[in-house]
């Protein structure tokens, strides 16, 4: 077994597969027992040939395993074929999604520092813009993603990071990344995007310039609803020099377990995404047909306000569809109360289609005011179009909307 980081004996092959053969067997490395299907190491710890070797590993000098903490085969795979997929530097698996923002942030902010981030985020990410780094004694600035004038005003002065997600959560706005990266770089700004909502398959921010891309493989990646993961991207530098001591040290690691669910997961990622979106596309046309419905937001509409922009980032508008049903919350919950098939849940990205109300679950921490300015009304809903027959999801939709 080889060290993920370097993408170990597979040599120059993987760099050269397109992207379809990188998600099958990008960071595959075999046991002694040529076993054909990635194997799941469970285990948390190696053992050593000598208490010299020990003594080597520990050094730096011998380059292996040690501690399932820092690094272990079965995660390895996963980063590996990870870091193939998105082209990055390097990749470091997290425990979640909500660890690997935290850990991209923190491993390279310190008192004093300046952060500027869209405020469309989704919860736990705003949490941690607004409430836990202000605690820490760094600055942080709220601008309008949308709005390059705010970015600049706000990155005439230094900082050092930039936060956005594109599409944000759960208004489907986007960032345009090239512009935003530009502005930060020149303010000194490390630039960290979270690229749940595009997935790898429809957006690839490194090429826009951000620095750093952050994941929940919970989403997409997983794709079946059964785990929780993360990963960080970056360049190999920004891997060692910032992210490796701090993701040792504080331990937030991804379970072999997990890793093995995803790096297989993956396997089918280019498949699922495609059809997620083929489906969020059908019934984001049909809403708009559909009588009680105020607005549809979807990238992949014509409608949608930054529909040219989404189409130089993304190659397609992605899973998820937030629609506005006309009567508020008593409305909305009528609906979401009579789906007989789409499951309530406030999850996405799961092969199931999963539909939640944002001002009360999501996004019920923000306060009205703040909701309103983000355009999270009271009637607007985030459906999650999963891999269903896209009929037999409308046909749920079109009876609940009916009671609504
Ligand atoms: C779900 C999500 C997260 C957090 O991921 P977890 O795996 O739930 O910790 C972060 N950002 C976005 C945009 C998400 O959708």
């Amino acid at each position: 077994m080889a060290d993920s980081d370097t993408g170990g004996k597979t040599g120059k092959g993987p760099e050269s597969w397109r992207m379809r053969t990188r998600l099958v067997r990008g960071g595959l490395q075999r046991s002694a027992f040529d076993e054909t299907s990635e194997a799941l190491f469970m285990t948390s710890g190696y053992r050593y040939a000598s208490a010299e070797e020990a003594e080597a590993a520990f050094k730096g000098e011998k380059q292996r395993f040690v501690y399932s903490r820092y690094a272990n085969p079965t995660v390895g795979m996963f980063e590996e074929r990870m870091r193939l997929l998105e082209g990055a530097g390097a990749a470091r698996a997290t425990a979640s999604g909500m660890a690997a923002v935290f850990a991209a942030l923190l491993c390279q902010l310190k008192s004093g520092d300046r952060v500027v981030s869209a405020r469309a985020l989704f919860g736990s990410c705003q949490y941690i813009v607004s409430e836990l780094l202000p605690r820490y004694g760094i600055e942080t600035v709220f601008v309008d993603g949308t709005d390059l004038d705010q970015w600049r005003a706000a990155l005439k002065r230094p900082a050092q990071a930039v936060f956005f997600e594109t599409p944000s959560n759960p208004t489907l706005e986007i960032i345009d990344m090239r512009a935003v990266a530009e502005l930060a770089h020149a303010a000194g700004a490390c630039v960290v995007v979270d690229n749940v909502f595009a997935t790898p398959i429809l957006q690839r921010p490194m090429e826009f310039g951000a620095d750093v891309v952050v994941y929940s493989t919970t989403k997409h990646i997983d794709g079946q609803g059964r785990a929780l993961g993360g990963v960080v991207l970056s360049s190999l530098e920004f891997a060692e020099k910032k992210l490796r001591d701090f993701l040792r040290h504080t331990g937030p690691a991804m379970s072999p377990f997990n890793a093995w669910l995803m790096v297989k997961s993956l396997e089918t990622l280019d498949l699922r995404v495609q059809r997620h979106c083929e489906n969020a596309r059908e019934i984001a046309e049909f809403l708009g047909t559909r009588k009680g419905v105020a607005r549809v937001l979807y990238p992949g509409l014509p409608s949608h306000p930054q529909r040219a922009l989404a189409q130089t980032q993304m190659t397609a508008g992605g899973s998820v569809v937030a629609f506005e049903i006309e009567g508020g919350k008593p409305a909305a919950y009528r609906a979401l109360n009579a789906l007989a098939m789409i499951d309530i849940s406030n999850n996405l990205g799961d092969a199931k289609s999963l539909i939640t109300h944002p001002a009360t679950t999501t996004h019920q921490r923000l306060p009205p005011e703040e909701r309103a300015r983000l355009g999270i009304a009271e009637g607007l809903v985030r459906l999650s179009v999963g891999l269903e027959d896209p009929a037999d999801i409308a046909a749920d939709l079109d009876q609940a909307l009916k009671k609504a």
